[in-house]
């Protein structure tokens, strides 16, 4: 898929949840692809297009593991967060994505259909980008209501909350 469209649903997704970690996920949502070239730099070796890089169990476990154990302001679920959709949108294309190190079949999202560069791709990422645009509006329009990632640390630093609330409600993401 073109990183155009990675682009666009990942920004889009992410600009419900809280804006300021667009550029993240935007920086995310393409790295499976810039990984390939940046491990074979670091380590020499081979590496296989849409192959380690795009694992969806690894995304998609990276970002439980940024939800539920450990983040910096949100920064590595966004990170995560980008990834995965990459991962998922690739798998909607003939080609499809290895699920996890321990297979080789390739994981197909609705049938595989689309083709890299065709008009299908587009579509489904301005489609996903159209539902968060109305996402948006239903969020503004109740105040300053994030349902995700609500950032405790973050109030925290600013003096909002106290250190006792900031404990209490640091593992909790919903
Ligand atoms: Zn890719």
């Amino acid at each position: 898929m073109k990183w155009i469209n990675h682009l666009a649903i990942a920004g889009a997704t992410t600009a419900i949840i809280n804006p300021m970690l667009v550029p993240i996920a935007l920086l995310g949502s393409t790295a499976p692809d810039w990984l390939e070239p940046v491990i074979k730099a670091t380590t020499g070796n081979d590496v296989k297009h849409r192959g380690v890089t795009h694992y969806v169990v690894v995304w998609a476990a990276a970002l439980a593991f940024a939800l539920l154990l450990w983040d910096f302001h949100g920064l590595l679920a966004a990170f995560c967060w980008g990834g995965l959709t990459h991962v998922l949108a690739d798998s909607m294309t003939v080609t499809g994505v290895p699920f996890s190190p321990n297979s080789d079949r390739r994981f197909h999202l609705f049938g595989g259909r689309l083709r890299t560069g065709e008009s299908g791709e587009y579509a489904v990422a301005w489609g996903i980008v159209a539902i968060c645009a109305v996402g948006m509006q239903l969020v503004h329009t109740s105040g300053n209501w994030y349902p995700f990632f609500y950032d405790w640390p973050g109030l925290y630093e600013q003096g909002i909350i106290d250190g006792k609330e900031w404990k209490d409600n640091r593992f909790r993401f919903f």
